[in-house]
């Protein structure tokens, strides 16, 4: 107890030095943190920022105004001499150029460029964040010579921040001049310090970015979901257009079908980003035909960051070891993966994906694997459920079954087509109760979990193929990709 006054003491005596030696520190994202001194009020803090009470209760959460404690931290944006108005912010939406942003805003393009380091060696990449540059109050913007066409964004617009390696809830937070608990109420997040590579979380209060995309004529808009990419995951690429096209495309050097869907005017392309893509900037290229024959052609440049996904060794049992024959591998590798490149025009998936099994996840997608002592040179292609040898295999989306078959490595296997070139594929089962060419609803039982072709026991392996490439398939249980 002693101690513990002793350390009160010590504390509130800190907290008497000037408040620019402990209370300022800047911030890097265009904020200042201020700690709350002794005697202060709101009141007195905001009047020291150029603030209102109200603004600076706003941006922390506050509630209760005369609810403040000595030591808590406000975060205030940053002030360098007289009170600027915070720095704006564009993020690069596809189908958007230097010129039709710097309309957008009514600054220089030039100067848009400069500020922000793009050159012909690093474009515009879509999600990439611009500072606007602020103009001087006697500098008159001249108006834009060609006035960018200006879409008002979609009244279901909100603000969408993907989770990048390293993000934390606060850093997050500070970014868009919001607290920690504004993110995690507007997400209904649970568990504050979980959060994941490739998540999209809601910015509350923060106005839908105004979109200057030059998309050439029936387009009307594109959308990249999420704006940056992750290793392992899926992307979806949605364009509109007033009437219908013939709509290709290309993306990691891999050819882009499209699923057209009438009632709302707009194709759909998945993408799966492979494990292994080396992090960077990869263009986008749309080829739009319409029905007089004109084709067009739409770019963007998609950054790709790392899955940030770990790595395990695995120990086969000798009587196994030939199934890591490179033969048996290819050929059934080939198999799976002809199956998994088709595309079918129908789409049967409509919202998230259910779980294939009630069961525990034992091993998550993208994990690094090493067998046997060899290198890390492959990767784990689905999510393991270490379900009871027996229970049942539970089909997560509608579809039409594609394969039933009993195959080396991944023993009685069955594939659902779903559409629009999303596959799924259940390995190492039992029984199978389904056959090629059945359709399937949600909540089916197709078969039942057991440990047939290359398995340490008996697990059900699940995986999610999209436009050919194997991608996490929680990531479909999390989110809806229509
Ligand atoms: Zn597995």
């Amino acid at each position: 107890m002693l101690r513990h006054s002793l350390l009160v003491l010590f504390l509130a005596g800190m907290l008497w030095l000037p408040a620019s030696v402990v209370g300022q520190q800047s911030g890097d994202g265009g904020v200042t943190i201020h700690v709350v001194q002794r005697g202060e009020t709101l009141f007195q803090i905001a009047l020291q920022y150029g603030l209102t009470t109200e603004e600076l209760a706003a941006l922390n959460g506050i509630v209760d105004q005369s609810n403040i404690w000595v030591g808590q931290t406000l975060l205030v944006p940053a002030i360098s001499g007289p009170v600027m108005p915070p720095e704006q912010t564009h993020i690069v939406q596809p189908g958007e150029s230097l010129q039709s942003i710097a309309g957008l805003y009514g600054v220089d393009a030039m100067t848009l460029a400069t500020e922000n380091g793009v050159t012909a060696e690093n474009p515009l990449v879509v999600g990439q964040r611009l500072r606007i540059p602020r103009l001087a109050p006697e500098v008159v913007a001249a108006p834009p010579a060609e006035p960018p066409v200006a879409l008002p964004p979609e009244p279901a617009d909100v603000v969408l921040h993907t989770v990048l390696d390293g993000d934390t809830l606060f850093k997050i937070a500070t970014q868009y001049g919001l607290t920690v608990a504004d993110l995690v109420q507007a997400n209904a997040i649970e568990d504050p310090t979980l959060i994941y590579v490739g998540q999209q979380l809601l910015i509350p209060g923060v106005q839908p970015p105004r979109i200057a995309a030059e998309l050439p004529a029936p387009a009307t808009r594109l959308t990249v979901n999420p704006l940056v990419l992750v290793e392992g995951q899926t992307g979806h690429f949605k364009l509109w257009t007033t009437r219908p096209v013939t709509l290709t495309g290309t993306f990691l050097d891999r050819p882009l079908s499209a699923g057209y869907d009438a009632a709302e005017g707009a194709y759909s392309m998945f993408v799966g980003v492979p494990v292994f893509t080396e992090p960077g900037v990869y263009p986008l290229t749309l080829n739009m035909t319409d029905e007089g024959g004109a084709t067009h052609t739409i770019t963007a440049h998609i950054q790709v960051v790392g899955g940030s996904y770990g790595s395990e060794y695995i120990t086969l049992l000798e009587d196994r070891t030939n199934l890591l024959d490179p033969n048996v591998e290819s050929a059934e590798e080939n198999l799976i993966r002809s199956i998994a490149s088709a595309f079918t025009t129908t789409r049967y998936f409509d919202g998230p994906m259910g779980l294939p099994a009630a069961a525990a996840m034992t091993s998550r997608f993208g994990t690094r694997r090493s067998y046997n002592g060899g290198g890390f040179d492959r990767f784990h292609s689905g999510a393991d459920f270490a379900g009871a040898p027996g229970s049942p295999v539970i089909a997560p989306a509608p579809g039409v079954v594609v394969l039933a078959d009993a195959l080396n490595v991944r023993g009685n296997a069955i594939m659902i087509d779903h559409g629009w070139g999303v596959f799924s594929g259940y390995w190492h089962q039992t029984e199978l109760y389904v056959k090629p060419g059945e359709m399937v609803t949600t909540g089916q039982v197709i078969g039942t979990i057991g440990s047939t072709g290359r398995v340490t026991g008996a697990h059900l392996h699940w995986e999610v193929w999209v436009n050919g490439v194997p991608v996490d398939p929680m990531q479909w249980v999390r989110q809806s990709f229509t």
